[in-house]
């Protein structure tokens, strides 16, 4: 990770010098139509039965875009779902209760908010074929706005923790313009899931393309993410978005995140690492593996405002008899939530021989699970009962109460909004909130969101790992 600030001294004189040199505005005139799919809607295709309501996604088709027309085409069984396409200002264009081929739908001006309100049931895998886009040449930086006021707002402006689509082009490289209002004082990690070179500056220098090295703050074929401290002096941040012609990928997603819990860790092997089979280094580079993992679903589940910070990690601590072949990892910095569910005193985490003969994969989201029990202090949304008895004893089933949650199935990469959650009978806490409404008041700064959005921060075939730094 690496943080850079914008503040002051050279940066910004930098920035201003290279915006006197790049007054004009690349982008083409004309009609263009690029076909993409809703690819991280498929993401939860393999739980058939999840409840997936009010799912949003956000496309903003581009600076100087007046019009658009988007193509959709829905398949599968809808049952009692409905997609809706809306445009930038939340006016409904089109509602669709049935399979469609493809159809178009015009959008009036350049941002489409796509909502599949899904009561119960499969889901239908929703694609827009494409979007047509009609653009006015633009022949300056656009002003940056405060708001969706306008339907062909010139710049997007992106709200924090709310990740948008960029569609992209197979014919040319294309500068995307975005406005991320409320950043002062703030910390705030930048990501891009995809080939592409990001510039930021403030409100001040206006919008900066690619000479203004000083104002880079990354570029990468697969991602980058990085870390921006802003001044105290200015409210909004401006971003630069230089895609090149992809023929293969369609869609960017970007998100701004306000990072505001990060957690230290201190592991603790009990035993040498000779009774868990391997070698402290072994086991350590596992474990680094699966925190880096476990880092990257909280945020993404948190929308970017939880993620782990380092890992300190002890061998051979013998806290209590009996526990030799067990691993702790306590969690830092718990505040007086905790009664409702854990025990105040005692947030470890136990990890028993077994979880280390788990995936990664399987290990990271278990872990997750585990610390919004241990960190926030969220429930169980599911139940277990003992349906048969084998050979080998009572066999364990789980069945989940909340079917929109990570506390409720691991298999699940989110947590329950008000619209989505289902209400657990028995329940210590009040069982008709949902996850997000516990979590967010123990958060500084955040509300609980009113819907769910894809994938959140990261998409999970291209983002990259969150670093983890081992004490
Ligand atoms: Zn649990
Ligand atoms: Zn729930």
């Amino acid at each position: 990770m690496r943080r850079i600030t914008l503040r002051g001294s050279t940066a910004a004189a930098a920035l201003a010098v290279a915006l006197l040199t790049t007054a004009g505005c690349p982008g083409g005139s004309g009609p263009s139509t690029r076909s993409l799919t809703l690819t991280g809607y498929a993401l939860n295709t393999a739980i058939s039965a999840t409840i997936i309501k009010n799912r949003t996604y956000d496309f903003y088709l581009g600076n100087g875009v007046t019009e658009a027309q988007a193509k959709v085409k829905i398949e599968g069984d809808m049952g009692s779902t409905t997609v809706k396409l809306l445009d930038g200002q939340g006016t409904l264009l089109r509602e669709f209760t049935a399979p469609t081929d493809p159809v178009d739908v015009a959008v009036p001006g350049n941002v489409v908010r796509v909502v599949v309100d899904k009561p119960e049931g499969i889901r239908p895998l929703v694609s827009l074929e494409s979007f047509g886009v009609t653009q006015v040449t633009t022949g300056a930086i656009p002003e940056p706005v405060a708001a969706l006021q306008s339907r062909a707002v010139r710049s997007f402006p992106l709200t924090l923790n709310e990740p948008v689509f960029l569609p992209l082009s197979a014919d040319e490289a294309r500068y995307t313009y975005i406005t991320v209002p409320g950043i002062r004082g703030k910390s705030v990690d930048v990501f891009v899931d995809g080939a592409a070179k990001v510039f930021a500056s403030d409100e001040e220098h206006g919008f900066i393309l690619d000479t203004a090295t000083a104002a880079s703050i990354g570029s990468g074929t697969d991602g980058m993410y990085t870390t921006l401290s802003p001044d105290g002096n200015h409210d909004q941040l401006l971003l630069t978005i230089e895609t090149p012609r992809t023929p293969d990928v369609r869609t960017l997603i970007v998100s701004v995140n306000e990072n505001v819990d990060v957690r230290d860790l201190k592991v603790r092997f009990l035993g040498a690492a000779s009774r868990f089979g391997r070698t402290e280094d072994q086991l350590t580079a596992t474990l680094h593996e699966i925190l880096e993992e476990t880092s990257t679903h909280l945020y993404s589940v948190t929308k970017g405002h939880v993620r782990l910070g380092s890992a300190e990690v002890v061998f051979g601590q013998f806290s209590r008899p009996g526990f030799h072949q067990t691993m702790s990892i306590g969690v830092s910095q718990v505040a007086g939530f905790a009664e409702a569910y854990v025990d105040p005193n005692s947030h470890e985490i136990k990890c028993g021989r077994g979880w280390w003969q788990m995936s990664i994969d399987d290990a990271a989201w278990t872990l997750t699970h585990e610390f919004f029990h241990h960190a926030f202090s969220l429930p169980e949304e599911y139940r277990e009962g003992f349906p048969e008895v084998t050979t080998e004893g009572p066999n364990r089933q789980a069945t989940a109460t909340c079917r929109s949650s990570i506390m409720g199935s691991r298999e699940v990469r989110e947590l329950c909004v008000a619209g989505t959650h289902v209400s657990t009978p028995g329940q210590r806490q009040d069982p008709h909130t949902s996850m997000w409404e516990l979590l967010a008041p123990r958060l500084i700064n955040t509300a609980a969101p009113q819907r769910s959005t894809t994938e959140l921060a990261i998409r999970s075939s291209g983002g990259k790992k969150l670093p983890v730094e081992m004490r």
